[in-house]
């Protein structure tokens, strides 16, 4: 009998030579690749000829595939298949749901690896020249999902907490922007505090806009996905830090 490895495994956030040199060496193996919609899909042409694809795609965090048909189709995969690549963009473990899908192939004694990836929580501001810490500004960062309404009455989301100058990354978040906003707002951030938008960060088509959080929603109107939300005293650091564009 064959042996079957799958591999969950980081795309990193768009550009391509942000791969790490483990996911570039199983996905130029791979015999099947199952993937989310990807920042950069040019990473499906390093595959080897006779590789299947199989589009799982998931858009800001709505599912086109419930989760628990994914792990099925992963570990249907994996019975037919030697070397199963299953592709994330960022990082599997940053909200990925890698975790949901490495417990579902351990139930069923499939083998797999974790190939990390760089995730667009920090590398997104990065390209936009905003480093999530800095000396003297912000101590500490934190990567909140945006996709939860703010006014959900049961929700997880310590809001109360945010009112230091730690750095906040919202993924999954540009559709909840204003939500987002007014309740950083209405927890006691002052209206001229800086955030910014980032769509498609990484990429050719990066776009970066920031404001506060009184009119980024204006802003940032017709943003892209993906897109993340950074809100922060470092934000300003853009103005020395900014590269990518130039
Ligand atoms: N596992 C991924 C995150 C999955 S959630 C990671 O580690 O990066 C998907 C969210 O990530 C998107 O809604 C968006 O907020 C963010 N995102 C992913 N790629 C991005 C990109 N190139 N530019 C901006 N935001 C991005």
């Amino acid at each position: 009998m064959q042996t079957t490895k799958v591999y969950l495994t980081g795309a990193g956030p768009g550009d391509i030579e942000l791969l790490t040199l483990k996911a570039h060496k199983v996905i130029t193996q791979a015999d099947v690749i199952i993937y989310d919609r990807l920042a950069n899909p040019e990473i499906l042409e390093i595959a080897k000829d006779g590789c299947e694809f199989v589009y799982v795609g998931k858009e800001d965090g709505r599912h086109t595939l419930p989760q628990d048909e994914i792990n099925e189709v992963i570990y249907q995969n994996a019975l037919k298949h030697s070397i199963v690549v299953r592709l994330k963009g960022g990082d599997p473990f940053v909200f990925g749901r890698g975790g949901e899908e490495g417990a579902y192939l351990h139930k069923r004694n499939i083998e797999y690896d974790i190939i990390p990836g760089i995730s667009s929580a920090i590398s997104v501001p990065a390209y936009a020249g905003i480093p999530v810490t800095h000396r003297g500004v912000a101590v500490s960062f934190r990567v909140v999902t945006g996709h939860e309404s703010p006014n959900k009455e049961t929700s997880q989301i310590p809001w109360e907490n945010f009112k230091t100058d730690e750095t906040i990354v919202f993924l999954m978040g540009l559709h909840n922007l204003k939500k987002i906003s007014s309740k950083l707002r209405e927890i006691g951030k002052p209206n001229d505090y800086p955030c910014a938008v980032i769509s498609r960060g990484t990429t050719k088509e990066q776009r970066v806009v920031t404001g506060t959080l009184l009119d980024i929603v204006e802003k940032a109107k017709g943003l892209p996905t993906p897109a993340l939300i950074i809100v922060g005293k470092v934000v300003t650091l853009r103005e020395q830090l900014q590269w990518f564009e130039r």
